[in-house]
């Protein structure tokens, strides 16, 4: 049976990008070794990194005064590397929002190493919507942001006009609609949500922004050293970085971010069309903010859970449940996941309907 996978990360994948990671851990470009015990160093090593930071470039539309580069630790380790790179040592200062876990987790990390001014919160609701409103101090190092709250299914539909520089996290929805970089000092995103497999990062970064903090910062938190290296400064992840470049080859060659951008619309108005039309559940964010990429819904009546947990999981629907923070449903519809699998749901809460309406 086909599996419909509705998970918020690691991601549903094309089928192609599988099937060549699969050849490539047996027998890579026909080179008879596999790719997981080549030197990250080889020529066809190299390659593969190269163009999965040049594709990047090419889908975001990266200017010249931007770079690309690849870490690990997730976005967590980004939490910490941009208050390292940004925040000055002497009277260093942020500004943040506060609009779900991710950015709460993001705060703590800056609070370690300077003064945090949350300046605005939804934790009022259980972060259900987007806070709006609030204007970005001049006298702070920096203003962060997280474009889309994986988790509470919230997503901004707009970026602030920020007098000082602007950091986003876009984890789960970097590349799934256009966003224009050249506003941005720093984008980073997991790639495990919407670019590929788990173990690789990717981060944008506005060179012009970085070494005027005064502070000492380790070799590997410092964005220097990987502008510098090519992403290649210590071993990195080469399996999950091919699974990145074939994912963005597979968008670039369906049309890019915008021909992605129109079937995430169409994706999100049929999801959420039958959240509004079913009367057994109710969507649980704001309907100004909610999030393309990961819609939350919970059941009016929570004693038919057993009833329609079984009927979704015999469609072949997997990883459907909420986050235990917001509880009930979450379908994520990443780039890779088929139109056709909304579909499978939304005839599945339809039929849920009409048998216990
Ligand atoms: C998943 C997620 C993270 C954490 O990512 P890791 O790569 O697991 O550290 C951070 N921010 C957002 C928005 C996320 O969805």
């Amino acid at each position: 049976m086909k599996i419909h996978n509705f998970s918020a990360g690691p991601c549903i994948l094309p089928q192609e990008v599988f099937d060549k990671m699969a050849e490539a851990v047996l027998n890579f470009n026909n080179s008879g070794s596999s790719i997981m015990e080549i030197s990250h160093r080889r020529a066809d090593a190299q390659e593969v990194i190269d163009n999965a930071i040049q594709l990047v470039k090419d889908l975001m539309n990266v200017p010249d005064t931007h770079e690309v580069i690849f870490t690990q630790g997730g976005a967590s380790l980004q939490f910490v590397m941009v208050p390292f790179n940004l925040m000055k040592l002497n009277g260093g200062k942020a500004a943040y929002t506060e609009t779900g876990a991710w950015a709460k987790n993001a705060i703590k990390e800056a609070k370690r190493m300077g003064e945090v001014n949350v300046l605005a919160s939804s934790a009022d609701k259980n972060f259900n919507y987007i806070p709006k409103g609030f204007s970005i101090p001049s006298d702070v190092d920096y203003f962060h942001c997280t474009s889309n709250n994986t988790i509470f299914g919230t997503q901004m539909k707009s970026f602030p006009n920020s007098p000082v520089p602007l950091v986003c996290d876009m984890s789960s929805d970097i590349m799934s609609k256009p966003v224009d970089v050249s506003k941005f000092d720093v984008i980073y995103a997991g790639a495990q949500k919407n670019m590929g497999p788990a173990g690789s990062v990717v981060t944008i970064v506005k060179k012009d922004i970085l070494g005027k903090t005064g502070r000492d910062i380790p070799n590997y938190l410092n964005y220097e050293t990987h502008i510098a290296k090519g992403s290649a400064f210590n071993t990195w992840p080469v399996l999950a970085v091919y699974g990145v470049m074939l994912n963005l080859q597979w968008l670039k060659n369906l049309g890019g971010v915008p021909e992605i951008a129109k079937r995430n619309v169409a994706k999100a108005e049929l999801m959420y069309g039958e959240i509004d039309r079913n009367g057994m559940f109710t969507g649980t964010a704001e309907k100004e903010d909610r999030s393309e990429m990961n819609a939350t819904f919970v059941l009016k009546d929570e004693s038919l859970k057993a009833e329609f947990d079984k009927m979704w999981k015999e469609a072949g629907i997997s990883s459907l449940n909420g986050h235990r923070d917001v509880g009930g449903y979450r379908a994520s519809m990443y780039n890779a996941l088929p139109i056709e699998s909304v579909q499978v749901l939304v005839d599945i809460m339809k039929e849920f309907e009409t048998k216990f309406g």
